[in-house]
């Protein structure tokens, strides 16, 4: 019998954990959202709370206990379970993670970067199942990326590889969260399209953006995507320019490691070739050595906003038990 583990994934809003049986890890014996607790000790403490909770259900509906927690937190995680800096969860800095865990739910726990976890869910039971090299890119409010080379993840000699998503782009850009400028999550995540169609709604003579709900300091990504479906021509140049930053990105990452295929997830990419043909077109010119090589394959991702949680249950079953 497969064991039964939970997963968890920590966003900057709200924390998904689901009770998985890894004979079926697609399948949520039960599934539990809350909102993100602010601090660490609320943190942990809430986690703690969650897992109980999650465990009491999936009990209660005849399932085994769980035996083992993967946690994916958006940050720097050491190989240690210790969090060194989370820019999206205030005041969570070197806080040891899996050893707070693991002493209070009496549990093997493992702790990994949130987009390790997308990206190992994606190549062990997503679009890129029994592939050996993978990069997969998450295009929320930044950008998360996590690597398989020769089959395993890349963690780096300390865990912190694969921070794709603050490599600078552009000199004297646009401020992150971080405490850098011009990262390339400030131009190709979700919220880096909300600013480019927010520029050209700002200028006027965008008629179908400067009508959007909010326009146009609110204009969100997703709102900018529909509106690209109908046919807008503003909407669809403000997304060919949004495929253009994705595409540096993305070829960069292809020059350093060769990957079989190229896995893309978050809100934007529910439209689907819409997004993904320009970002295509794109990424082709800017690889190294166009036209004496093939090209990696650029998929959507298949797990959509339950792979963190589906991966930190596959990271309990392989680096917890
Ligand atoms: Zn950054």
């Amino acid at each position: 019998m497969a064991p039964v583990v939970v997963g968890l994934d920590v966003g900057g809003t709200k924390v998904l954990g689901r009770v998985v049986d890894l004979g079926a890890p697609t399948v949520a014996v039960v599934e539990q959202r809350m909102a993100t607790p602010v601090g660490p000790e609320a943190l942990v403490g809430g986690i703690v709370g969650l897992v109980a909770d999650l465990t009491e259900r999936a009990t209660a509906l005849g399932s085994r206990s769980p035996v083992a927690v993967g946690v994916g937190i958006p940050g720097l995680v050491g190989r240690d379970g210790v969090v060194r800096l989370a820019p999206h969860l205030p005041g969570v800095t070197d806080l040891d993670v899996g050893g707070a865990l693991s002493a209070a739910l009496d549990l093997p726990v493992a702790v990994d970067n949130d987009a390790n976890c997308a990206g190992l869910a994606e190549v062990r039971i997503g679009v890129a199942t029994g592939l050996d090299d993978v990069a997969v890119v998450t295009l929320g409010t930044g950008i998360g990326a996590g690597f398989v080379v020769a089959g395993r993840l890349l963690r780096g000699a300390r865990g912190f590889a694969g921070e794709a998503g603050h490599l600078q782009v552009e000199r004297d850009g646009l401020p992150c969260p971080c405490g850098k400028r011009g990262c390339w999550e400030r131009y190709a995540s979700g919220s880096g399209l909300a600013l480019l169609a927010r520029e050209v709604a700002r200028d006027g003579g965008a008629p179908g953006l400067c009508g959007l709900p909010g326009a146009p300091e609110a204009i969100s990504g997703e709102a900018v995507v529909a509106l690209a479906r109908t046919g807008d021509p503003d909407a669809l140049a403000v997304l060919d320019r949004f495929a253009w930053w994705v595409g540096v990105g993305l070829a960069g990452l292809i020059d350093l490691l060769d990957p079989e295929v190229v896995v893309i997830g978050g809100g934007v990419i529910e439209a689907g070739d819409l997004v993904l043909d320009p970002v295509r077109r794109h990424v082709a010119p800017l690889v190294l050595g166009r036209g004496h090589r093939p090209l990696p394959g650029i998929r959507a991702a298949s797990l959509g906003s339950a792979a963190g949680a589906i991966g930190a249950a596959l990271l309990a079953g392989e680096s917890a038990l």
